[in-house]
């Protein structure tokens, strides 16, 4: 169900509509083997082939429709540093020298991209610069105590922008104070994810597109991951599907909710007017729960997301309803038209944290990453090179990842779904407090 209602949702992105796709990979016809067999072509996925390959390991990937299909080719395209949780929640749960691992992996995650996009030659538009917007009084001296703890605990800097500096960053109404973060930074989603989906290709990966993986057995030697038309023989599975997987992991889907998230893009505006919009022109996040997320695009768009949806309906009038929350913020954009509406979904974890493991209802050899929670685009890089180190016989990384623990969400999709609505009406109260 939820494949066919985002097919409205991939068709109007703007990032389809501005790349040319490679001639497509053919469909698995046949059986085949290799060491291991990767199920999901984004970027979680791409990832772990490219380091898997380099490792010397044999690689199929098999993706149900094509590469960058899922949220990898879809997303708002900001690079960050960091989880979806707070990094109390890492401390909380595996003490702080872990946790200070893990910050220091999301930091490899950004460098992973800068390596890759070198290595690769991938041109995906690359713009250094990220800034965290409070929009009230209340959210600006917890965005100061959050500079200050990451500044204090991990050495991280970040340049706190005080209310009378917020006009010269951007251009608004709506922020009070700002935090700088010139680490980070935003991409072209799809361009970045098929310049992986190339290098995976010219490492040596046999990779597939319109092959939907329907189920995994195992045989003595060790997996058989099937499709419709093809059978891949594999020592090792990685389960890289985000929130498609269905009943292929029914025990992994009951550990990530999917939530609907949609970004809009506007017709180009001319340079100087865009550049007076953001003059730095960094992405920018407020910290808010249920958040707006925007930058400029290379060719000047403005790419407004936000929005949150709990049922896998595309909502009504979404881009009017987003042309709107838009103009919240850049009201001065009254004239301005929207081109491109889409959307995705994210794998939300309870606690926000990532969920990397062994799906060991499967097989102890079957690994799986998932529970990105909407802050992907960087850490699924990092989150393939630790699968593949652990592939390789050294889980030290992957482990940290592994260690944590995670719920279920109560009830299946059904029951959980209005739990989960109440409990974000309440965050959203909280937004506004
Ligand atoms: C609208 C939106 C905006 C976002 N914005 C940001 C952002 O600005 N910054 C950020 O950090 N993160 C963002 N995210 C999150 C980020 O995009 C994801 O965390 C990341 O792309 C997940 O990558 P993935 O490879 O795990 O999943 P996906 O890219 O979804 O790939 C999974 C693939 O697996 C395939 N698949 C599933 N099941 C099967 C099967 N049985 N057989 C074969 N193939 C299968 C699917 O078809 C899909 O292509 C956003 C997400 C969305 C949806």
């Amino acid at each position: 169900m939820m494949r066919s209602a985002e097919a409205v949702l991939t068709a109007n992105s703007y990032y389809e509509h501005s790349v040319r796709r490679p001639l497509s990979h053919g469909a698995l016809i046949g059986d085949m083997s290799a060491d291991v067999a990767v199920v999901g072509g984004g970027l979680a996925g791409l990832s772990a082939a490219i380091d898997l390959r380099k490792r010397g390991f044999s690689v199929a990937l098999l993706e149900a429709e094509n590469i960058g299909w899922g949220a990898s080719g879809r997303n708002g395209g900001q690079a960050l540093a960091g989880l979806a949780c707070d990094m109390s929640v890492i401390e909380g749960e595996l003490g702080r020298d872990i946790a200070r691992q893990v910050w220091d992996m999301s930091i490899e995650a950004i460098d992973l991209i800068h390596e890759r996009r070198r290595e690769y030659k991938i041109a995906c538009d690359w713009q250094a610069g990220y800034l965290s917007g409070a929009v009230n009084a209340k959210k600006a001296r917890e965005l100061a105590n959050s500079v200050e703890s990451m500044q204090s605990r991990y050495g991280y800097q970040q340049a706190l922008i005080e209310a009378r500096a917020v006009r010269a960053w951007i251009d608004s109404p709506r922020f009070v104070a700002l935090a700088h973060d010139p680490k980070c930074g935003h991409l072209h989603p799809l361009k970045y994810t098929l310049g992986l989906s190339r290098a995976a290709a010219s490492q040596g990966a046999s990779i597939f597109e319109n092959t939907r993986v329907t189920a995994i057995s195992r045989d003595g030697r060790g997996y058989l991951v099937h499709s419709r038309d093809g059978l891949v023989r594999a020592r090792y599975v990685l389960l890289a599907g985000n929130v498609y997987l269905d009943q292929l992991a029914p025990r992994l889907r009951s550990r990530i909710m999917p939530v609907g998230t949609y970004i809009v893009a506007t017709e180009p505006i001319a340079g100087p007017r865009a550049n007076a919009l953001i003059p730095s022109r960094a992405a920018i996040c407020d910290t808010n729960f249920v958040l707006d997320y925007f930058r400029l695009s290379a060719d000047d768009r403005v790419i407004f997301g936000g929005r949150v949806s709990y049922s896998t309906a595309t909502p009504m009038n979404l881009a009017q309803s987003m042309r709107a929350r838009m103009l919240t913020v850049f009201p001065q954009l009254d004239d301005v038209a929207v081109t491109h509406a889409w959307g995705g979904f994210v794998d939300i974890t309870m606690n926000r944290a990532p969920d990397f493991g062994r799906a060991t209802e499967l097989g102890d050899d079957v690994y799986y990453l998932q529970g990105f929670s909407g802050h992907g685009l960087a850490l699924t890089g990092l989150a393939g090179r630790i699968v593949a180190e652990a592939i390789a016989g050294s889980a030290t990384r992957f482990d940290c990842f592994a260690r944590l623990s995670h719920r279920r969400f109560p009830g299946g999709r059904l029951l959980r779904t209005p739990a989960l609505v109440a409990a974000m009406a309440w965050y959203r109260l909280r937004d506004l407090l």
